[in-house]
Order: structure tokens, then C-alpha cells, then sequence
């Protein structure tokens, strides 16, 4: 199972292919996450990160396996919510945006309609995942929310339940 770098909404337009991980990394990197002490999160429900903005273009990326997860639950073909997209292994689709507000198909105003099924890179932000030199798996928030910095303290069991996730995710893609 390879974890690659999981970007936040501002950077989803890439991934990089020689972050993954070897198997001794993993093993490390599992008893080494490093993440940012004292911070506090809480979503405001902007929907900033449902959509393009001036300065970026978001990409909801998505592996095979959330795609046809999604497609079963919707009763549609991919097709209808996603296009399929190129050099971003290990993920193969991108969710349609509207054309009119740049913001995701699935948001209803506020409410993300597939939430209980949102794709990894959803569900990681505003946090991005990669791993440094030493086989760490490093967390960093980006700035662009303003969710960060209010709310309840982050502590190491949210960071690791992430990190756990990605692992299952990657491992069934
Ligand atoms: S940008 Fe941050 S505060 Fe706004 S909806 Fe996304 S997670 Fe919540
Ligand atoms: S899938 Fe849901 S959480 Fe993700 S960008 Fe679309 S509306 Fe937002």
C-alpha cells in the first residue's frame, strides 16, 4: 500500500509520485507522525473549500474505489459527477464542478449531500499529509481557512485516526 501526499483544497491540482512510501517507512512513519502541537480547528462553514476561488482552482481528486462507492449510493455512473483525469495516480477522477459558482456538485448551500461518503481529500482538509526525509508522515493546515486557529484543541488520536484512514483508503484502492 502506498500513501502519498494528500494536499489541502488549495493544492489539490498535484500529487507526487516519489513521496510514496517504502514498507519500512510506513512501519516508521506509523510511530512517527508528526503533527502541529496546540492547534485549534473549527469548521464555519464558509464552503471555501467546496469550490474555486480567485487565486486557485480546487480539485476534489478521487481514488477508483471512492468513485465507484459514490456511484453506487447516487444510482449514477461516474460519469455524471466526475470526469476522468490523467497523472495524478493514484487518483483517477475529479468531481464535476458547477460551471456557474466554480463550487462542487454535491454542495447544497452549506450541506455537503455526500457527506458520509466524501472523498479522502475532503475529509483530510484543511490538512495536508507527506513524508519527510526520515520516514515521518508530517501534518500541516493551510492558511487559507479560516477555520483554523478557532475552536476545540487537535491532539494527536484526530491526526492518527487520519493518517489510519488514508492507510485503509490506499490499501483498497
Ligand atoms: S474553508 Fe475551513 S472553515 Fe471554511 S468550510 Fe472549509 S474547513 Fe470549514
Ligand atoms: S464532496 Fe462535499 S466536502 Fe468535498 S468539495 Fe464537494 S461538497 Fe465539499
Amino acid at each position: 500500500m502506498a500513501i502519498p501526499v494528500i494536499y489541502p483544497a488549495a493544492q489539490f491540482t498535484a500529487y507526487v509520485s516519489d513521496s510514496l512510501m517504502a514498507k519500512n517507512e510506513k512501519q516508521r512513519a506509523s510511530k512517527t507522525l508528526r503533527y502541529p502541537r496546540n492547534l485549534h480547528f473549527q469548521c464555519l462553514r464558509c464552503t471555501l473549500c467546496c469550490g474555486n476561488t480567485e487565486s486557485r482552482v480546487r480539485r476534489v481528486l478521487m481514488l477508483k474505489t471512492e468513485a465507484e462507492r459514490m456511484s453506487t449510493f447516487l444510482s449514477k455512473p461516474i460519469s455524471e459527477f466526475a470526469d476522468a483525469v490523467q497523472g495524478c495516480d493514484p487518483y483517477v477522477y475529479v468531481v464535476k464542478m458547477r460551471t456557474d459558482t466554480g463550487k462542487c456538485i454535491f454542495l447544497m448551500e452549506k450541506d455537503c449531500l455526500i457527506y458520509p461518503l466524501r472523498p479522502l481529500v475532503c475529509r483530510f482538509y484543511p490538512f495536508e499529509m507527506k513524508t519527510t526525509e526520515n520516514g515521518s508522515c508530517e501534518f500541516s493546515p493551510t492558511k487559507e481557512c479560516s477555520g483554523v486557529g478557532r475552536g476545540k484543541l487537535l491532539g494527536k488520536e484526530f491526526f492518527e485516526s487520519l493518517f489510519q484512514l488514508a492507510k485503509r483508503e490506499f490499501s483498497s484502492k
